[in-house]
């Protein structure tokens, strides 16, 4: 049941988490950034010729994500009984906003992102739970989730991913595209159809396995820009692996996953509408401090009817935002709200860090400049997690019927 009326006041342990969480970044994370230096700053150096993190920032993200587990921090939505913190939707929304809005770019690895244990792995069972939920909790391993394949994306039910039964086995062939982490992850969660869909219908007959690491193989990086190394095609040749692998029920994983759905495009627009703030600070600075015909830019209408415009947006966004985790929190099905968040708090960061470019003038194109990366950034998460079109049509699906 729902607690009557609406109140935007967060409860202290929101308000106390929240503020050690931004102490942590700037104390903990902000220095394994600087001692990096120039490895993680310049783009060239951070990279292998391929595309691939060099070893040096693998081992300093990992070590993000360790310190984060051990804090509490990095898996702390997650059930108390599986080692994570049992923390409601909206600390959740409120920490990946936090995140994001701190400026710290390494802090991006602070809170489970698709590398992470998300609710999908909670379907572990029996000896998943010690190999594979529990490291992955920890940030001791970390993992991947390989739906999308080069022919495939929005319409993920026709994969061609097939696995068959072979006695005690289970062969899995296919290739798998755009997969985050899939370069560096100890084990993927990997999407094959199990029955045609003739038979189990559109959703139906798609199954979860689990595959460690050396029984696929890495093909090559896709490099998305502003996120180059972290996504990789995984090639499936004859994969066996025991019965004991399948995560969840057989032929049930795309209605298991669906379940989850509204997290993870909460966790999005969390992020967008963090930086989007985290860019509406620098507009506002600059907009002061810099002057141009003999008066600081901010003071000229076109230059602060930006920084307004952004605000405003931003602000609906995030009580959007507040109002879908309050929901989840209730047991309420947000399937709507999750996507009117997703959508709109991602086209929000757009416009704001666009705004915020042109604001910075030749400055905002420097390739030095950091909202470069968020330019590139806001572009992939109008993508990832359901295109602004598909969000579109479960909108007027929910709404409307249509
Ligand atoms: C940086 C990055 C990280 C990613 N990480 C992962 C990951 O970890 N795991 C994973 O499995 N995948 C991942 N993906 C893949 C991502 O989920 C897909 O790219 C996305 O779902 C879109 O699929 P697609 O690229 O095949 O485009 P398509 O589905 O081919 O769509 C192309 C265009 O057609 C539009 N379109 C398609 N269907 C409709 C429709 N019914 N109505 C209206 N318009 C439609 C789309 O909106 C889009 O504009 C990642 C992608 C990127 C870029």
């Amino acid at each position: 049941m729902s607690e009557p009326g609406v109140s935007f006041e967060h409860d202290e342990e929101t308000r106390m988490i929240v503020d050690n969480l931004e102490r942590f970044i700037e104390q903990e994370v902000k220095p394994i950034q600087e001692e990096l230096g120039e490895t993680y700053e310049n783009p060239r150096l951070r990279h292998e010729t391929d595309g691939r993190l060099v070893p040096e920032v693998v081992e300093a993200i990992q070590e993000v994500r360790r310190r984060s587990a051990e804090a509490g921090y990095y898996a702390m939505n997650l059930p108390e009984d599986v080692g994570g913190g049992g923390v409601s939707n909206v600390t959740w929304y409120e920490a990946k906003k936090a995140v994001a809005a701190s400026g710290v770019e390494m802090a991006e690895h602070v809170l489970a992102g698709p590398e992470g244990p998300k609710p999908l792995l909670l379907l572990a069972e029996g000896e998943q739970i010690e190999r594979y939920l529990e490291p992955a909790v920890r940030a001791e391993k970390s993992t991947a989730f390989a739906q999308t394949e080069p022919g495939v994306g929005s319409d993920s039910p026709n994969m061609s991913t097939t696995a068959e039964k072979d006695g005690d086995e289970w062969v899995i062939d296919g290739r798998k595209q755009w997969i985050t982490n899939g370069p560096y992850a100890d084990f993927v969660q990997v999407f094959a159809r199990t029955t045609p869909q003739e038979e189990a219908g559109r959703y139906g007959g798609i199954t979860c396995f689990i595959v460690e690491a050396d029984e696929y193989e890495v093909s090559s990086l896709n490099n998305a820009v502003g996120a180059e190394g972290m996504q990789a095609e995984l090639v499936f040749d004859g994969v066996r692996v025991p019965e004991e692998r399948v995560l969840g029920e057989v032929d049930g994983a795309f209605y298991q996953a669906m379940d989850f759905l509204s997290l993870g495009r909460l966790e999005l627009g969390a992020e967008a509408i963090g930086y989007a703030e985290y860019l509406l600070e620098r507009g506002v600075e600059y907009a002061t401090d810099r002057e141009a015909f003999g008066r600081p830019i901010g003071k000229f209408q076109q230059i602060s009817s930006k920084l307004a415009e952004g605000r405003a947006k931003t602000y609906a966004a995030d009580a959007a935002g507040l109002r879908c985790a309050w929901k989840m929190d209730q047991g309420e099905s947000v399937v709507e709200d999750a996507s009117i968040l997703k959508y709109y708090g991602t086209n929000v960061f757009w416009d704001v860090v666009d705004d915020v470019v042109q604001i910075h003038g030749g400055n905002g194109l420097s390739e030095d400049n950091p909202f470069m990366r968020h330019l590139h950034m806001a572009r992939i998460l109008r993508i990832v997690e359901g295109t602004d079109e598909i969000q579109l049509n479960t909108i007027a699906s929910e709404f409307a019927g249509i």
